[in-house]
């Protein structure tokens, strides 16, 4: 399904409520989007499972990922989805990094053992390297995924190649922003980019970096086992059984993201998605904390 830039502009005001923007706010994106042109997005991997760009890939709610990527954000480079490779594709992203002000989007973990020699983006380039370079010319850098924010599994114990997020490498610039997420919903990356350029400032953020629109309560506050089962709060005799999943290893009371009411895999434009971990039976892993996977571990069992 191919959706027009026209039809973009439909969607982003039908999702205006949901990414919390006002109505002058979305006024502005639409003009920004209508505009010939969008933001350069530079999209750099470091140790990643790809997760992230496959979440992104599953964007149908605003558009389809050409449209969004090349004709409305202008995507620079992207490993996984650019057409072009080798010196081209390098030329274009050192290109980008010269001519400044773009969105850089890194996800995946960035080794910093030995030298960063564990992960190279291109011949002579580590990700490390290229973190610390392209960083320098950013107008906003989104840390997007649990690896890229806060090390996320490649730094899960023992961590032999020293795996960090970008806070670590970059000391928390007050350009950062920190989408965590194993994956990372594509609403809470569209809608943060989105949000960049309608206000051509960053959302709220909270203490760990993240969008307040998307990260400012619970799991567990909005979940509707607790709706239902509230007061008694039934022990659910096992997964995907009725009543409360903590004392099967839910980390909902522990871990801020707004699955409960956003879900995933959406059908379309204004639509929530279909289902999310606790709905379908499993407990929250706590994907969108600092920590996860060791401090969440193990997963299917009360850490209480
Ligand atoms: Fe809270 Fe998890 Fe129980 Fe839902 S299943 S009420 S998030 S502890």
């Amino acid at each position: 399904m191919r959706i027009s830039r026209r039809e973009f502009l439909k969607a982003s005001a039908a999702a205006g409520t949901v990414w919390g923007m006002t109505a002058s706010g979305l006024l502005r994106l639409q003009k920004v989007l209508a505009a010939e042109g969008g933001p350069l997005v530079v999209w750099l991997q470091g140790q990643s499972c790809s997760g992230c760009s496959v979440s992104l890939l599953n964007s149908i709610y605003y558009t389809t990922i050409d449209d969004l990527l090349i004709n409305t954000l202008d995507l620079e480079f992207h490993p996984t989805v650019m057409a072009a490779a080798g010196d081209l594709a390098v030329s274009a992203a050192e290109a980008a990094n010269a001519a400044g002000g773009y969105v850089l989007v890194v996800e995946g973990a960035i080794p910093t053992a030995e030298n960063g020699d564990y992960c190279h983006i291109w011949p002579g380039t580590t990700i490390l390297d290229a973190v610390q370079s392209f960083s320098q010319n950013a107008g906003y850098v989104l840390a997007v995924g649990g690896c890229a924010a806060f090390g996320g599994v490649p730094g899960g114990s023992p961590n032999p190649t020293g795996a960090s997020g970008v806070r670590d490498i970059l000391g928390s610039p007050a350009n950062l922003i920190n989408i965590p997420g194993c994956p990372a919903h594509p609403d809470w990356i569209v809608g943060t980019i989105s949000y960049l350029l309608a206000n051509g400032r960053a959302p709220r953020l909270d203490s760990e970096g993240r969008p307040k629109l998307f990260f400012d309560k619970t799991v567990h506050s909005r979940c509707e086992r607790k709706v239902k089962f509230c007061g008694k709060r039934p022990k659910a005799p096992g997964l995907s059984q009725p009543g409360c999943l903590k004392e099967l290893g839910c980390k909902g009371p522990d871990s801020k993201a707004d699955c409960p009411v956003r879900q995933w895999n959406s059908g379309g434009a204004g639509r929530m998605g279909v289902n999310w971990c606790v709905g379908a039976g499993a407990p929250c892993h706590g994907c969108t904390e600092p920590g996860f996977p060791d401090a969440m571990s193990p997963f299917y069992k009360d850490l209480n």
